[in-house]
């Protein structure tokens, strides 16, 4: 069967009645992830383009069927991924199967309690902020904007420095017009919403929030290594322990976000920054939603997407650990296991259930990757039974003390040369834009965004 045949209803039905999907230029998405062929193995193994990113797609809306917070909606790109609803895994009251855990291996019996323990009190402390938004915390007044650090689909996030305590923060800010016409409200309420209830160590924390007539702000601690999308293609790759660092981390995000019902949907190297102590902190929770059924929405990046999101189905958490298994290859080989000229190809790459791995890869890696590049939902590691602990006593992480990462315990095997807080170096220069802060007189948006 022809891609397009799989795809085209895609983007043309409607999940829901209620939500309206609105078709999307797939397009522009993969002008800015290209890659060029080299054979560095023998086998056929292409080298990224150094400057290739991706800007997340979106559709409008957002549909969801949820028992609860769920709401899905429709936006588009790559790095989606769903699956069905399931038993949740080491998340809320299913115990885990202690016998997938070897006693020897730094997951056993003592490390899933304290995990357990600790999510538990995590998701006390995230539901007593999810119920009590806090309102507006600052102005915009109260910072001195010092550069651009990147560009997104709606605005800019600046470097700004806040004029009494001196600390250096990121400014998100978010042309309010824009969001409407794109159709990125409820993400958007979504992003600020959850930002300010969620606290860990790999995800980038909320410190103000505010809105003016024209633009809504949202200021998070500054994260001064810049993005894993540069270190990786000014790397070519990462070793497989370099490799195994970051993806630890990645499922400890996992396992605390899926742990409070959120799915974040947009996993790739462009939203994975490196701090002063070379940890990950994931930013951009533009695509992020608490979800406790299955959702509709198609959004991500094509690189990224999970087969279920391209075919059409519902999906669920599940997708988070699709997209994994495209970072864990992607960071491991320095391109990603799906690509091609058009997304429709990509998609075609990913629904087939093929994936070639290069000859470098240990056979412990390829087993994971088999496992999370899974299109069988009901083979998909993290959607098993077991959930997360199939994933952490994996033999590829035999090496990995959960613990210690979580604490940042471990020496990382690349630690930034930040000179100083407000150390700009690892971003590449974005042309600033004034016209941002030509503040309108009147505000057509704001019945919008009270909720902000
Ligand atoms: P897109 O539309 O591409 O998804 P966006 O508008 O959602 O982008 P973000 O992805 O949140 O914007 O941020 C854009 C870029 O700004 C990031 O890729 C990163 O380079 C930079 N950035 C974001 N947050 C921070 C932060 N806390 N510290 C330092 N840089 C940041």
């Amino acid at each position: 069967m022809s891609c397009l045949g799989i795809i085209m209803p895609f983007f043309k039905k409607k999940k829901k009645p209620e939500v309206q999907v609105q078709p999307v230029s797939i397009s522009k998405i993969d002008e800015e992830r290209t890659y060029t062929r080299s054979d560095p193995d023998g086998t056929e193994a292409p080298q990224p383009n150094p400057r290739s990113k991706t800007t997340s797609f979106r559709q409008s809306g957002e549909s969801g069927v949820g028992s609860g917070g769920g709401s899905s909606g429709s936006s588009a790109t790559a790095g989606g991924r769903h699956s069905p609803s399931q038993s949740p895994s080491l998340n809320g009251s299913s115990t885990p199967n202690l016998q997938s855990a070897n006693s020897d291996s730094p997951h056993n019996t003592s490390s899933i309690q304290f995990f357990r323990e600790w999510l538990e009190k995590a998701k006390e402390e995230f539901e007593e902020k999810w119920r009590n938004p806090q309102p507006c915390t600052a102005t915009l007044d109260d910072f001195d904007r010092l550069k651009t650090l990147g560009t997104g689909s709606f605005g800019r996030v600046m470097l700004v420095q806040h004029k009494s305590t001196k600390e250096y923060y990121a400014m998100k800010i978010l042309d309010k017009q824009k969001v409407v016409k794109l159709k990125q409200v409820e993400h958007t309420l979504n992003e600020k919403k959850i930002l300010h209830a969620i606290n860990f160590p790999f995800l980038v924390t909320l410190k103000y929030h505010f809105k003016d007539n024209s633009n809504l702000y949202m200021v998070l601690e500054y994260i001064p290594g810049g993005e894993m999308f540069s270190h990786l293609r000014k790397t070519g790759r990462f070793s497989e322990p370099h490799s195994r660092f970051y993806a630890a981390q990645i499922v400890l995000v996992f396992e605390y976000l899926h742990y409070l019902d959120l799915i974040y949907r947009d996993l790739k190297p462009e939203n994975l920054l490196i701090d002063s102590q070379g940890y990950i902190k994931v930013t951009d929770f533009g695509f992020a939603k608490r979800v406790k059924g299955r959702t509709w929405t198609l959004c991500g990046t094509p690189e990224y997407l999970a087969p279920e999101i391209i075919l059409s189905k519902g999906y669920n958490k599940a997708v988070d650990w699709w997209a994994l298994g495209v970072l864990v290859f992607e960071m491991a080989a320095g391109y990603p296991p799906f690509f091609a000229d058009q997304p429709i190809q990509i998609y075609e790459k990913i629904v087939s259930g093929k994936v070639r791995f290069p000859s470098h890869f240990s056979n412990d890696l390829k087993d994971l990757l088999r496992n999370l590049l899974q299109v069988d939902l009901t083979k998909r590691y993290g959607n098993l039974k077991n959930g997360v602990n199939d994933i952490k006593s994996h033999k590829w992480f035999s090496t990995t003390d959960w613990i210690a990462i979580f604490q940042k315990k471990d020496q990382a095997p690349l630690r930034p040369n930040v000179r100083h807080a407000g150390d700009s170096r690892y971003f590449e220069p974005v042309p600033d834009d004034e016209e941002t802060f030509n503040i309108s007189v009147d505000d057509p948006f704001g019945k919008y965004f009270e909720e902000f």
